[in-house]
């Protein structure tokens, strides 16, 4: 078998209201849709997450496209070694949600043609549904509450917002009110992008325990992982590490530092699904649970990790997904329909997910007339946070 062909469409899917972080904000999602065709007739489907941006993923794909054209589907290994060794991404020590979403297609065209789920073929499951996080866009703390009752109400547990904004008291008094709508028993997680300096972090993190958190994300520099660790035996709260920990050798060496309690990971940011089993492994091994991190996703990567978290024993904490911000999706099941905020893996061949071709021509439109609105990069941000940490 071989592949013969990739194509890739940029999508731009709208959030129901902008997505916005200690830096920066934008207006809905950017992915990269790629059909992998093979000389047996079957298609198999990838999605990048157009990071740092949807031109730069584009000449990716077009970049490693000799490497996989003529290959095997099911040499996986090889068809990585290729890229990364010929095509020296080794070297440039980065990776990029491109390579991701040709490994994604890879996989999904093995389990089409083995006709399994791709659990199946990552370890069978540990368990049949995953959990997911709900995220709370940034409000005025008075009007937090509504978000909070639509996501207790559709069953999620667990409340994640940005917290690093300039002023650190709304900060606290945005978690006091995610507390006074969740209830006791939620778990309330904040994520600071690397806005503070360790002094400030741990002065800040401390005032707002009292709120009880789950877990504190990236409060300092993922690139001082000694400060990292500094601030973690300061803090009550167990600390995530997320910019610090992309890859798995960025894993390895927040694991050597002791920098984290729990760890962020992501197959968009290293090179693919099996990576993103072996990621959890060797946190296994450190006695570290995971959780997988997002850029925001639609249902073809969504169900695609789906189905490793839910072969991986220690995925033990809700994952990050844009299930609050979402307003469509480009697969033909819609909207991934949550449960008690989980997601049940797909009972279909490979990824078990198809395009919807006319969401996918009506978002691909959108990319082409407005994309610029959708992407990461925010000048407004420049200018209200010229430099981090902030303080
Ligand atoms: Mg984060």
């Amino acid at each position: 078998m071989r592949i013969t062909g990739l194509t890739a469409t940029p999508v731009a899917v709208p959030f129901h209201e902008d997505e916005l972080w200690a830096f920066g904000g934008r207006r809905g999602l950017v992915a990269i849709l790629l059909e992998m065709t093979t000389d047996e007739g079957v298609t198999g489907l990838g999605e990048a997450s157009a990071y740092p941006s949807a031109d730069v993923v584009m000449a990716v794909l077009r970049s490693i496209e000799p490497f996989v054209i003529g290959e095997d589907p099911f040499a996986v290994e090889r068809i990585m070694k290729r890229i990364n060794v010929a095509g020296t991404w080794h070297h440039v020590k980065a990776t990029s949600p491109a390579i991701a979403a040709v490994e994604m297609a890879c996989w999904d065209v093995v389990g089409r043609v083995c006709g399994q789920p791709l659990v199946n073929l990552f370890g069978g499951r540990v368990r049949d549904r995953v959990e997911f996080f709900y995220y709370l866009s940034r409000r005025p703390p008075g009007k937090m509450a509504d978000d909070v009752r639509r996501g207790h109400d559709g069953g999620f547990r667990t409340f994640y917002l940005k917290v690093g904004s300039d002023d650190p008291a709304e900060d606290i008094e945005r978690i006091e009110a995610v507390r006074d709508a969740a209830g006791p028993d939620a778990r309330i997680r904040v994520d600071a992008n690397e806005a503070w300096s360790a002094g400030e972090a741990i002065r800040i993190v401390r005032s707002m325990e009292r709120y009880d958190l789950e877990l504190v994300e990236q409060p300092v520099s993922g690139r001082n992982l000694t400060e990292m660790a500094y601030v973690r035996g300061r803090i009550g709260t167990p600390l995530l590490a997320n910019e610090a920990s992309w890859t798995r050798y960025d894993q390895l060496e927040v694991i050597r530092h002791g920098a984290a309690d729990v760890l962020s990971v992501d197959n968009q940011m290293d090179s693919g699904l099996l990576n993103l089993k072996r990621s959890a492994g060797m946190c296994e091994a450190a006695g570290l649970p995971v959780l997988k991190h997002s850029l925001g996703e639609l249902g073809v990567a969504g169900y695609a990790a789906v189905h490793v978290m839910a072969a991986t024993p220690n995925f033990l904490y809700a994952n990050q997904s844009y299930a609050s911000l979402l307003a469509d999706d480009v697969v033909e099941s819609g909207v991934p329909q949550y449960a008690d905020g989980t997601l049940a893996v797909p009972e279909g061949p490979g990824i078990g997910v198809r395009l919807d071709t006319e969401r996918v021509a009506r978002y691909a439109e959108l990319y082409q007339r407005e994309g610029h609105a959708f992407a990461f990069s925010d000048a407004a941000g420049l200018a209200s946070t010229p430099v981090l940490p902030k303080r």
